[in-house]
């Protein structure tokens, strides 16, 4: 039986922290869907289009990654593609209570999904994508916290903005 995964997120933009843990699941799983989530609560920065297409080109070196975007219950989005894993990273204990609170909430809602965490690379545990939009927005140099592809996207955004 294949093993389908999927990594829901925002990734307002993806960053080296989501890269470590796509590229660590793409070699548990024989097919990984990394889906953007629409979230009412949080205004993004990127557009959903904008963040499918900086995914794609970052994980364009993964075979089995497929990338997504879904508005609607992630456990819908999980029967949808037929997966059976949710995976997420897991950066400090500050990440925790919200895991929690949302794998309860997934567990109740779809019993056949079932949550995987990945701790980060230690160097990636302070990384969030609203800290590299932070500090770019003051011109520091991000080259080691996002792929290249994102460190442009952002510069460019920036001088729109
Ligand atoms: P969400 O809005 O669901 O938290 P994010 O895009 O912030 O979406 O994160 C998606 C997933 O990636 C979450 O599981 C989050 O914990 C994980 N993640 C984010 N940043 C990192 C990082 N630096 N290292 C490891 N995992 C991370």
């Amino acid at each position: 039986m294949d093993r389908i995964a999927i990594c829901p997120g925002s990734f307002d933009p993806i960053t080296n922290g989501h890269m470590d843990i796509i590229s660590r699941g793409s070699k548990i799983f024989d097919t990984l869907y990394v889906v953007v989530l629409q979230n009412s609560a949080k205004s993004s920065f990127f557009s959903v289009e904008e963040r499918v297409q900086l995914i794609k080109e970052a994980t364009q070196k993964f075979p089995n990654v497929k990338v997504d975007a879904y508005s609607g219950l992630l456990v819908d989005y999980a029967r949808k593609v037929g997966a059976t894993v949710n995976l997420r990273g897991l950066r400090a204990v500050s990440d925790f209570e919200y895991e929690m609170q949302i794998t309860s909430m997934n567990r109740l809602l779809n019993q056949e999904l079932e949550t995987f965490f990945i701790m980060t690379r230690n160097q990636y545990s302070f990384l969030s994508s609203s800290i590299v939009k932070e500090v770019a927005k003051y011109g520091a140099d991000i080259s080691e916290l996002v792929p290249p592809v994102v460190e442009k996207a952002l510069w460019e955004k920036f001088k729109q903005k």
